[in-house]
C-alpha cells in the first residue's frame, strides 16, 4: 500500500530495519544513551531549551497527560475540526470545567478572537491544534505570542501532530508552554511514543495540582529523565528507530525537509485547482503537510478514491460532515515531488476512466 493519507506515513526502509534490532534492558546504560541522545535530537529539532518528556503511547495521552497535570480551573479549547474538539472532550472526560472557542473549520483563530476570549475569565490553559489534520488547516501561531504575553497566567499548549519535522515549528520563540507529538505523521515512524515539551513555568503549574495520576505524570516522568530512563518500559525498537530517523532529519536539513513539504503542497493546490476543485482551508491557513480539496466545479472524485484503493494507493475521503465533500491528500514524511507527480498520474487516470465507463 502507498499511504498518501495524512498519517501514518510510510516509513523509510533502513529505519524499518531499525525497529528489528534485539530488545535491551530499559535499566541498562545502552538505553540510557538512547534515551538521552532521542531527547537531545528532539530538542533541536523542536527549537527548545525546555524538559522534553516521552512516552510508549499514541500522541494523544500527551493531549490528556496536558489537561491532567495544568488545569485545575477553567481550561479554553480552541475548536476548528476534529482533533482539537477531541482535546476540549479530553478536558471533558476529566471533570474539567472545558470552555469552548468555536472557529469555523478551515479557517484558524486570529490574534483578535484570542484575546477576546481569554479577557472573559482565567483560564489555566489554552489548547490549540496547530495543523488540523482533519480539515488540513493551519494556525499562525507567532501572531498569538504577544497576545498570550498578557495573560500570564493562562499556559499555552499546542498539538503539532502533524507539523512537527514537516512544517515550521519554533516552540521557544512562539512562547509554547507545552507542545507534543507522535511519530506517525511527520516523523515517518511507525505509530507508538507520545513526546511533549514542557516550560519551566508549565512544571511549577504541574507540582500544584492534585490529582494528576500516576502515568501521565510530569513530574514522573521528568524524574526518569534525570536518569535518561522512563518510569515504564519503553518501546526499544523505537527508540533506535526514533534516534535514527532524527539522524536522516538533520541529513537532509530541517528547512529543506519544510521546502519539500510546502513544494507538494504548492504543487497539489495547483493540480486541484486545474481540475476545478478548490482547497478547503481559507487563504493563509493552508497546510503544508495534508492538503484538504473541496470539490467546487470540479468533477466527482469519490469513485477515483476507491479506484486508487484497487491499486494500493491510499488517499483520505473527507472528515465526518465533509466526507463526500472533500478529500485529503497528505503529503508528509517521506514523499517527495516525484511520488506526488506519480500519484497525480494515477488519479488522472482513475478520472478519466470513471468520464469513459
Ligand atoms: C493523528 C493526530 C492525533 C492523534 O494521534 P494518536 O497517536 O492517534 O493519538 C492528534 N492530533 C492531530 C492533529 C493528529 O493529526
Amino acid at each position: 500500500m502507498k499511504l498518501f493519507i495524512p498519517g501514518p506515513t510510510q516509513v523509510h526502509p533502513d529505519i524499518l530495519q531499525q525497529m528489528a534490532r534485539p530488545a535491551i534492558g530499559h535499566r541498562t546504560p545502552e538505553c540510557a544513551a538512547l534515551w538521552g541522545a532521542a531527547r537531545a535530537g528532539l530538542r533541536k529539532l523542536m527549537h527548545t531549551e525546555n524538559e522534553v518528556l516521552m512516552l510508549t503511547a499514541p500522541a494523544s495521552a500527551m493531549m490528556e497527560a496536558a489537561i491532567r497535570n495544568l488545569v485545575s480551573g477553567p481550561s479554553l479549547h480552541v475548536v476548528n475540526g476534529a482533533f482539537s474538539k477531541r482535546w476540549r472532550d479530553i478536558a471533558l472526560a476529566n471533570g474539567k470545567d472545558a470552555h469552548t472557542l468555536d472557529i469555523p473549520w478551515g479557517e484558524g483563530v486570529s490574534a483578535a478572537g484570542l484575546r477576546a476570549a481569554l479577557e472573559e475569565r482565567v483560564y489555566d490553559v489554552v489548547t490549540i491544534v496547530h495543523n488540523e489534520t482533519s480539515t488540513g488547516t493551519v494556525t499562525p501561531l507567532e501572531p498569538l505570542k504577544a497576545v498570550m504575553q498578557d495573560f500570564p497566567c493562562t499556559l499555552l499548549c499546542v498539538d503539532t501532530v502533524s507539523s512537527m519535522a514537516g512544517s515550521p515549528v519554533l516552540v521557544d520563540d512562539w512562547g509554547i508552554d507545552v507542545c507534543l507529538f507522535g511519530l506517525q505523521k511527520c516523523l515517518a515512524l511507525p505509530a507508538g511514543m507520545a513526546m511533549a515539551s514542557v516550560s519551566a513555568r508549565a512544571m511549577e503549574r504541574a507540582a500544584e495540582v492534585p490529582n494528576r495520576g500516576w502515568l501521565l505524570d510530569y513530574l514522573q516522568l521528568a524524574k526518569g529523565n534525570v536518569k535518561e530512563q522512563s518510569p515504564t518500559t519503553p518501546s526499544t525498537a523505537h527508540l533506535y528507530a526514533l534516534v535514527a530517523q532524527l539522524k536522516r532529519i538533520e541529513e537532509e536539513g530541517l528547512e529543506n525537509r519544510w521546502q519539500r513539504h510546502a513544494d507538494m503542497a504548492k504543487a497539489t493546490r495547483a493540480w486541484a485547482t486545474s481540475h476545478g476543485w478548490v482547497p478547503f482551508p481559507a487563504e493563509g491557513n493552508r497546510s503544508d503537510t495534508v492538503s484538504c480539496i473541496a470539490r467546487g466545479e470540479g468533477p466527482e472524485f469519490v469513485g477515483a478514491l476507491a479506484a486508487l484503493k484497487e491499486q494500493g494507493i491510499l488517499v483520505s475521503n473527507g472528515y465526518g460532515d465533509l466526507k463526500n465533500k472533500t478529500f485529503r491528500i497528505g503529503h508528509m514524511g517521506e514523499h517527495n515531488m516525484n511520488d506526488l507527480t506519480n500519484l497525480f498520474t494515477r488519479f488522472d487516470a482513475a478520472l478519466n476512466a470513471e468520464v469513459q465507463a
